[in-house]
């Protein structure tokens, strides 16, 4: 074959396989666009373990009317700049990725109306193609309804996990976001059920009752620690809750870390936790964890 250019479209396909492997990274990159524009109220619905369909709703600040259909473009961005950017990054999304990855392998629709506008904008997109776009009336936020998860791309589809395992996978995600933000109110609905709410009161305990039981709750103590920059080192602080002793699990999965309110799995830190228990807890046995770390970006 002759060289060629790709065209857009294959661009784009090829490059979500890194970005929404599946149905839960679309919920997380939804989320995470919904907690970057400020909501305090994000709605998750997922039906058929999110194949079928995936609604975000937000209450963010939603986005310009003429801006609406670049949000799709690859690199397109309102959330970096320049290379001094990256260094100094205070929000979750940055690549301007997300939307047209997984636009580019799904039937999407957005609503979307900005703090500043009277009108909300409509689009719908096939496989990556702006095929309708109105005004229409809408509270200010957004709305992206994701529907028929690689529907173009039939490799990707039959490698797709049971739908059991996506609503499992699902449900992980929207809990650890409420944990790491806790003055927005989460809700998940699974196949028309409410599955998991948080109370956006801004208190990590109310979060974690939901989220691990009263029973568990009544067992964690809250932590809190800071350390001052030194020459080497910057400012960092710890807070959160982690287990007495006489509760305990038999993996590290029950540590729950956050840096600067990303979720994050890292051996060393949960080795240094689990260290912190020493002769505390028989061998083989974890603590319960659910730590935010916060330091310079
Ligand atoms: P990134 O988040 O890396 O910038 P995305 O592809 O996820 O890239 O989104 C592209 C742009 O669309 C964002 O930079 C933002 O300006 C806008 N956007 C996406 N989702 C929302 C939302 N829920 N509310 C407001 N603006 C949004
Ligand atoms: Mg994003």
């Amino acid at each position: 074959m002759a060289i060629q250019i790709l065209p857009e479209l294959v661009v784009a396909q090829i490059a979500a396989g890194e970005v929404v492997e599946r149905p839960a990274s679309v919920v997380k990159e939804l989320v995470e666009n919904a907690l970057d524009a400020g909501a305090r109220n994000i709605r998750i619905e997922i039906t058929g373990g999110g194949r079928q369909r995936i609604r975000i709703s937000d209450d963010g600040f939603g986005i310009p009317p003429e801006e609406t259909e670049l949000a799709f473009y690859r690199h397109a961005t309102s959330k970096l700049r320049t290379t001094e950017d990256l260094t100094n990054i205070n929000t979750l999304g940055f690549r301007g990725e997300a939307l047209a990855s997984i636009a580019s392998v799904s039937q999407l629709s957005i609503v979307s109306r900005h703090v500043e506008s009277q009108m909300g904008t409509l689009l719908n997109l096939e496989g990556g193609q702006v095929v309708r776009r109105q005004h229409v009336g809408a509270p200010v936020g957004t709305v992206i309804t994701v529907e028929n998860l690689f529907y173009n791309t039939p490799a990707r589809l039959k490698f797709l996990k049971k739908e059991n395992t996506e609503k499992r996978q699902i449900a992980l995600f929207v809990t650890r976001y409420a944990m790491a933000y806790p003055h927005v109110r989460f809700t998940l609905e699974q196949d028309g059920r409410e599955v998991f709410r948080s109370s956006g009161t801004g208190q990590l305990a109310d979060v974690l009752v939901a989220s691990l039981g009263l029973d568990s709750f009544r067992n964690m103590v809250e932590v809190s620690g800071k350390e001052s920059a030194r020459e080497s080192r910057p400012e960092i602080s710890v807070s959160g809750y982690t287990s007495v002793p006489s509760l305990h699990r038999s993996d590290r999965n029950h540590i729950t870390l956050f840096v600067n309110g990303r979720w994050i799995q890292d051996t060393r830190l949960s080795y240094a936790v689990t260290q912190a228990y020493h002769t505390f807890l028989m061998t083989g046995r974890y603590p319960v964890a659910v730590l935010m770390l916060q330091l310079p970006p």
